[in-house]
């Protein structure tokens, strides 16, 4: 049976272990000087780690700071494993992560039902046909689940729309059927997170999240914190003014960002110009090729997006505005529009905006889930 939580008393020695997991291999010198204490300090902290097996030593490297070898401190990735799922109407993705988010497997599964009792039990199965064609079960030590939903106490689901989902207990159900802890996460809060910890917001402590695809989502982190609210999961920021000549939502918002963003929209719209069904995909490809009306679609929501990246970067001042989502494509496609709305909304003045484009499928939405129940495992002890 592996550890089912890092077992760590003193919060400076999980400061020591976390920042060893979010940017190890380090040696002790890089590391005493990032947390701001002394060596001996470190030493301290850093042996009970180390025989526990919860930090490595790894390889003796030159450390070019200190001038002199340094025998860097990491952790052993494939110690434990993950899973992570994300629930949207039609389907579970599930990933399986390694204790640093990497995904060592992924699997698409078409839900049975919307009820709950047939997604818990599709879910684990499919979990645990993964775990034993790619891992070995003893290393499972958690699984994430996120979903377009809000559930306040990590477990039961006050509301999912996509699923019709009230007051389910899935969490729960999920620990129940597989015998391991469960957390449950808002999806944009899940992404947030992962791209907070081992993604495009790695390395600052204050960067907001974009996302386009089914829905539009905006996660903000603060002070290296996820902010949080009962209100995540409504997807408020969908209905931002972007366009007042643009389409009509279905709550009647003319050219709000769900109007102008999302792929059913854009598809919608793209389909009815050509008189024949067009898919994402094939809507970016027509832009690139020079189509005038897909050219025209994207470059209107671009402009769109635009605005809402000006308006986040404006009331919020990140230092860097993550772009992701399974629509993401939009960003790159539309890249021009996107950047002339966002110059167009900004002083002249204000900082160059940092914005990433991160990969933004499925997988990536059941990666977010997985570094929940990661964040779960090493913070649990806190
Ligand atoms: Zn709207």
């Amino acid at each position: 049976m592996t550890t089912r939580a890092w077992t760590i008393e003193s919060g400076t020695a999980l400061d020591v272990a976390l920042e060893v997991l979010l940017r190890g291999p380090l040696s002790r010198a890089e590391l005493a000087r990032r947390l701001d204490l002394s060596q001996a300090t470190l030493s301290r902290l850093t042996k009970p780690l180390v025989e526990q097996g919860l930090l490595i030593e790894g390889a003796a490297r030159q450390d070019s700071a200190a001038g002199r070898p340094g025998q860097p401190l990491d952790v052993d990735a494939s110690s434990h494993t993950f899973g992570g799922v994300t629930l949207t109407g039609e389907a579970a993705h599930i990933v399986l992560v390694d204790l640093r988010g990497t995904v060592l497997a992924t699997q698409h599964v078409p839900l049975p039902s919307h009820h709950s009792a047939a997604v818990v039990e599709q879910v684990a199965d499919t979990l645990d046909a993964i775990v034993r064609d790619h891992s070995d079960a003893s290393r499972l030590a958690g699984i994430g689940v996120g979903l377009g939903g809000h559930a306040p106490d990590r477990s039961t689901v006050r509301v999912a729309p996509f699923l019709g989902w009230q007051d389910v207990p899935f969490g729960s159900m999920l620990a129940q059927a597989t015998g391991l802890p469960c957390v449950v996460e808002n999806d944009v809060a899940a992404l947030t997170a992962a791209e907070h910890w081992f993604g495009g917001g790695r390395d600052v402590q204050r960067f907001a999240l974009l996302t386009v695809g089914a829905g539009v989502g905006y996660g903000l982190v603060v002070d290296n914190r996820v902010v949080t609210h009962e209100d995540m999961g409504l997807g408020l920021v969908g209905h931002f003014p972007l366009d007042p000549n643009g389409p009509l939502c279905p709550e009647g918002h003319r050219g709000c960002a769900r109007s102008m963003l999302t792929i059913e929209s854009l598809t919608r719209q793209a389909s009815l110009a050509h008189g024949r069904s067009i898919n994402y995909d094939e809507l970016m490809g027509l832009a690139v090729s020079g189509d005038p009306a897909a050219r025209r679609l994207v470059d209107d929501a671009a402009t769109g997006l635009g605005h809402l990246v000006a308006a986040v970067a404006n009331l919020t001042m990140p230092e860097r505005i993550v772009l992701s989502g399974e629509g993401v494509a939009l960003a790159t496609v539309g890249a021009e529009a996107l950047h002339t709305a966002i110059a167009a909304d900004r002083d002249p003045r204000a900082s160059t905006l940092d914005i990433v484009v991160r990969p933004g499928d499925f997988s990536q939405w059941a990666r977010g889930a997985a570094v929940v129940a990661i964040q779960d495992f090493v913070l649990r002890s806190r």
